[in-house]
């Protein structure tokens, strides 16, 4: 592919005039970033008016959901409670209706929406496993690989998060509604991923990766086994921690520590440990987490739309933790608006304004430089993947930002960063390459109109069930 000249290039924190960006399209990754001049013009693609900057890790996703996008924004006649466990009925109903070309087509559909919000890689914590009776796929997994299929069609990059589902909560059989997302036989699911690992090895666009769903779902004794498993094969290791107080206090009263506490214990928070929400933890919980070097992966506009709680971002910035970002339910997708909410719940929370801060640069503190590691850098360390950064050597996978955009007019080198992940919608966003491939073009992707026509039929056949 031909090396790309933008106006401006994200690389350490800061936009940079005169830079060309290099890309082997033979292994998708930067080879260099050069001076501009040095570049011989005939071999350039000049991207006029466009910001380029690393594209954004999804690192916490259920495409399925994006099904449920609308049905549950209501409270039933008699004003009972709507909240995180109420959603939850919607979500299984959903997830029990839909066959494997469902799966793939919903999937397709929101990975593309993904991919127009500027998401190049996607963690995808798939739990639907078996068919609509309970019962295990001939091939134990079938509905991952379409999954997979439906990346790899619309050409986002993808880290396949196989989950572990044992128990309905501690200590209890699956309930009747979890039937599809069951994997009672452990050493089973662990041979099934581990032939899905072998099987993607030479697939440049997938990785695999594996996660326990919650402490409400696997085990203590198997999530330390399986995180034994995962650390000889050096795989993520992703799993939900601490979203809602109900979760907390059933570890409690089961094992006498909090979720996080008892992850700790175990030695099972590492570097490659990612703690999906976190919106309930203590003092104590916060630096644990900073200091083995784990990552929360922070979901705000799910967790504003569940009233799970803020996370206490400020603290574990404080600490030295990191925060990876996630869109989970799909609620909405995009990106910029997640990276804002970090931020400003925690404004609201405390009062105060410019909350997330680490180092100054020329005597100021700003959020974004911050917001863009969370969204790019962090998000990809926590899947392993070399992305998230504009340099010689890392998957090329990028956004050019529409610097003609009505959104940010006015914008100087010193504000663009302020203004795209505090202010901007996801429209700004122009064009997506994974891997050197240019998959979105002025905001186009080939596929979507069929792939816009394949989710409907799924929805209305939902809305006939619902
Ligand atoms: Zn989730």
């Amino acid at each position: 592919m031909p090396t790309l000249v933008p106006d401006l290039v994200y690389r350490a924190g800061a936009f940079h005039p005169g830079l060309a960006v290099e890309v082997d399209a033979a292994t998708g990754r930067i080879t260099r970033l050069a001076p501009a001049a040095e570049v011989e013009a005939a071999a350039v693609t000049r991207l006029r008016d466009v910001a380029l900057l690393p594209g954004f890790v999804n690192a916490h996703s259920h495409a399925f959901q994006r099904l449920i996008r609308g049905r549950t924004q209501w409270r039933p006649a008699d004003d009972s409670a709507s909240d995180f466990w109420s959603w939850r009925e919607a979500m299984y109903h959903a997830a029990l209706g839909m066959s494997p070309d469902d799966v793939y087509s919903v999937s397709r559909f929101c990975f593309l929406e993904m991919l127009r919000a500027g998401i190049t890689t996607v963690g995808e914590f798939h739990y639907l496993h078996n068919d609509p009776a309970g019962r295990p796929y001939d091939d134990r997994a079938e509905l991952a690989r379409r999954v997979i299929a439906a990346a790899r069609d619309v050409g986002i990059r993808i880290s396949l998060l196989n989950v572990c589902y044992t128990t309905g909560a501690i200590g209890e059989a699956l309930r009747h509604e979890q039937r599809r997302f069951g994997t009672p036989d452990v050493a089973e699911f662990v041979e099934t991923a581990a032939t899905l690992a072998d099987d993607m090895d030479r697939d440049p666009l997938v990785t695999v990766g594996i996660a326990p769903h919650s402490v409400r779902a696997v085990p203590r004794d198997v999530i330390r086994a399986l995180h034994d498993w995962s650390t000889r094969r050096r795989l993520p290791f992703h799993m939900h921690v601490s979203e809602q107080p109900a979760e907390v206090e059933a570890c409690l009263a089961a094992y006498g520590r909090r979720p996080v506490e008892m992850l700790h214990d175990d030695g099972t928070l590492d570097e490659r440990f990612t703690g999906i929400h976190a919106t309930h933890i203590t003092d104590d919980e916060v630096r644990m987490l900073a200091r083995s070097g784990a990552t929360v992966c922070a979901c705000p506009t799910t967790e504003r739309d569940l009233g799970d709680g803020i996370l206490r971002a400020v603290d574990l910035v404080r600490a030295g933790g990191r925060i990876a970002l996630g869109t989970d339910s799909q609620t909405v997708i995009d990106p910029l608006e997640d990276m804002r909410l970090v931020e400003y719940h925690e404004r609201l929370q405390r009062l105060e304004r410019v909350v997330i801060t680490r180092a100054a640069v020329a005597d100021r503190r700003e959020p974004a430089p911050l917001l863009l590691d969370m969204a790019t850098s962090v998000g990809a360390r926590s899947l392993r993947l070399d992305a998230g950064a504009l340099e010689g050597g890392m998957l090329a996978d990028m956004v050019g930002v529409d610097l003609t955009h009505h959104t940010l007019a006015g914008w100087t080198p010193g504000t663009l960063a302020s203004m795209i992940t505090l202010s901007a919608p996801s429209d700004v966003i122009s064009d997506v390459w994974v891997g050197g491939r240019h998959v979105v073009q002025d905001r186009q992707h080939a596929q979507q109109e069929e792939a816009m026509r394949g989710f409907i039929e799924v929805a209305r056949a939902l809305a006939g069930t619902a």
